[in-house]
């Protein structure tokens, strides 16, 4: 899917965490979507962060699916140097359990001589001012519903010897894995002015109908309903249903489309979560192997043009 994003601060936030680095960081969070656990991590932390230990925090689980929330809590903490926990905006006391996974993750820090420095970052509109709010107990960010409005850096004193840095909202320059680009404009982290809605939604009706077609049924008045169901046919009745009918009988796709994006934000169609990590493994590697496939056709066109181009030369010479 082309996303024509212009992630205008990305450059700064990527300096913002090198900064960190430099100055002294212990673990990073990363905040990521619990719908789509996979699909909001960034590639790149790993990198940027230098292999810190790293705590996962699967936010918004009062909209994923709690079986599959548990599937990713165990992918990501067989992993090394991590931790995962799941939370939501419900949780009332959420730095309790921040706190000790994070003093579990760098043990020999978190004292007022050895503070623990903790990161966090996460994609726009995963939650992360709201979080932050509760954790200081007042309105210290702002919140909304567009992404990108977190934009400044923040140091946040937990409690004695725990430093949480603050860090904007974070897309990456390049999403490889064509799922999760329409994972991650379905979940609203895009800017809406960069991905077509329709397409999204036309991709969310194929997964929902392979994955929760109960639901589709249930919210939309879905008679039958089965993988054979065109994803349009879908759109459109989702469309009658939610009052994106024009005069003469037909039906605004592009209103119905928004109309499901709606929905599936904010929680109408029940918990849903739209890949596990036995997907996810799969995408990623489907996507390496596509990109080095690239590589390799790139480089035996390179190669075919060099001997072109030394055929010639020899053929020159022997003409002369
Ligand atoms: P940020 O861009 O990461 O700072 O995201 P915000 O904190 O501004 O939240 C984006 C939207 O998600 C807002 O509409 C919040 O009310 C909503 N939100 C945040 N946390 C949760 C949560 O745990 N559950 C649900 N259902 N919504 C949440």
């Amino acid at each position: 899917m082309p996303i024509n994003w212009f992630p205008g601060h990305m450059n700064s936030t990527r300096q913002a965490i090198k900064d960190r680095v430099k100055a002294g960081l212990d673990v990073v969070i990363e905040l990521l979507d619990a719908r789509l656990p996979g699909s909001s991590a960034n590639p790149l932390l790993a990198a940027l962060t230098t292999g810190r230990p790293s705590l996962k925090v699967l936010n918004k689980q009062d909209l994923a699916d709690p079986p599959i929330t548990g599937d990713w809590l165990d992918h990501y903490n067989a992993q090394p140097h991590t931790r995962a926990i799941g939370l939501d905006a419900g949780d009332k006391a959420p730095a309790r359990a921040l706190i000790k996974a994070c003093r579990e993750l760098a043990p020999l820090r978190g004292d007022m001589h050895k503070p623990l420095r903790v990161l966090i970052c996460g994609i726009p509109n995963v939650g992360k001012s709201t979080l932050i709010n509760t954790l200081v107990g007042k309105r210290a960010t702002k919140t909304g519903d567009e992404p990108g409005i977190t934009k400044i850096e923040q140091k946040i004193v937990l409690e004695n010897g725990f430093y949480l840095f603050d860090t904007p909202g974070m897309l990456w320059p390049r999403i490889a894995i064509e799922q999760s680009g329409y994972h991650l404009a379905a979940s609203g982290a895009i800017g809406r002015n960069a991905f077509d809605e329709d397409e999204v939604a036309l991709e969310l009706i194929a997964t929902l109908k392979r994955r929760y077609p109960e639901r589709l049924q249930e919210r939309y008045g879905l008679a039958k309903l089965d993988e054979r169901t065109p994803d349009d046919a879908v759109l459109e009745a989702i469309g009658l249903k939610r009052g994106a009918k024009v005069r003469g009988g037909g039906v605004q796709m592009h209103k119905a489309a928004e109309a499901l994006l709606v929905d599936f934000r904010g929680g109408s169609l029940g918990r849903i979560t739209l890949e596990t990590p036995e997907e996810m493994t799969a995408w990623r590697q489907a996507a390496a192997d596509a990109e080095a496939q690239k590589a390799l056709a790139l480089e035996a066109a390179r190669l075919a043009e060099k001997e072109k181009r030394s055929g010639k030369r020899q053929s020159a010479s022997g003409d002369a």
